[in-house]
């Protein structure tokens, strides 16, 4: 990561700077968007662009880019790097403006930020990971990918203090989802992940593999499920962008069914390979 796009420049990340009166410094008044670039290609892109514009749109944020523009953005970044296999980070805030004040000001002008981080896809047989099961402290509209994650930093460090990758979230007993990942079981050959409502961020990889399976005639449900259900697992697995799809063999002192990674996961671990190169 050497070169920031920052509002319409492309400058090495030392000289990259915004005002201290930034609302994403202040208030974390903004949007953020990751996507995954294999060989040169961009992943699901029109979909990252769509969720990125609906975030956008549902904090009043005006899009400083059409899907195309970003796209420029994107391939120049990939070119000036060098890099093959990439993540784009990109970050639009509502901008700077002084006196602080927690109602902005009509019509500002965003601050907009990408950078390209390199990229290991992962390969061989994902070992099966230990989550730890904790109540969803946040707020109600996870469905945004707003860059306020205060409560989702504070849940991943208190599962990594008791020994987890990643947390597990419930409310009330209903499984929602990680601080960045989503979660599926798998029960009696039937795949199953919280339907992409207002309590989850509909993570692009879930997508992916929910089209994956029902391309492969693996029953799909998006419903919710509880920690009973959870425990009850014949499989488990979180999905996010960076990771892909990694096997869930524990959660907290509990091994889920045998604890390795179960046939419908593999499958679909393949198939997900299969469709990235
Ligand atoms: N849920 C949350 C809270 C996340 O932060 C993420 C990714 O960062 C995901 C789910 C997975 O989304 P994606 O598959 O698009 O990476």
């Amino acid at each position: 990561m050497s070169l920031i796009y920052l509002n319409g420049d492309y400058v090495p990340h030392e000289q990259a700077k915004i005002s201290v009166f930034d609302r994403g410094f202040l208030f974390a008044d903004g949007i953020y968007e990751v996507l995954p670039v294999y060989h040169g290609q961009p992943f699901m892109l029109a979909e990252h662009m769509q969720r990125l514009h609906n975030s956008l749109h549902a904090v009043g944020i005006t899009p400083p880019h059409s899907p195309a523009e970003w796209e420029v953005i994107l391939r120049h970044l990939l070119s000036a790097e060098q890099l093959d296999n990439a993540i784009l980070y990109i970050q639009v805030t509502r901008g700077a403006e002084f006196p602080r004040n927690h109602l902005p000001s009509p019509n500002m002008q965003p601050t907009v930020m990408a950078y390209l981080v390199p990229f290991t896809p992962p390969t061989g047989e994902p070992a099966p990971v230990k989550v730890e099961l904790l109540e969803d402290i946040r707020w109600l509209r996870c469905d945004i990918k707003s860059v306020s994650l205060l409560g989702n930093i504070l849940l991943k460090l208190q599962s990594t203090a008791s020994g987890a990758q990643e947390p597990i979230l419930h409310r009330a007993g209903r499984v929602t989802e990680g601080a960045s990942c989503n979660y599926f079981i798998v029960k009696d050959n039937e795949l199953i992940t919280p339907p992409a409502d207002e309590l989850i961020l509909a993570g692009l990889t879930r997508q992916h593999v929910l089209n994956l399976a029902r391309s492969a005639h693996i029953k799909v449900r998006e419903q919710a499920f509880s920690t009973a259900d959870l425990f009850a697992a014949d499989e488990c697995f979180m999905t996010s962008a960076t990771r892909e799809i990694i096997p869930v063999g524990q959660v907290g002192n509990e091994v889920i069914a045998d604890g390795h990674c179960g046939p419908v996961t593999q499958q679909l671990i393949k198939l997900f390979r299969a469709s990235r190169s």
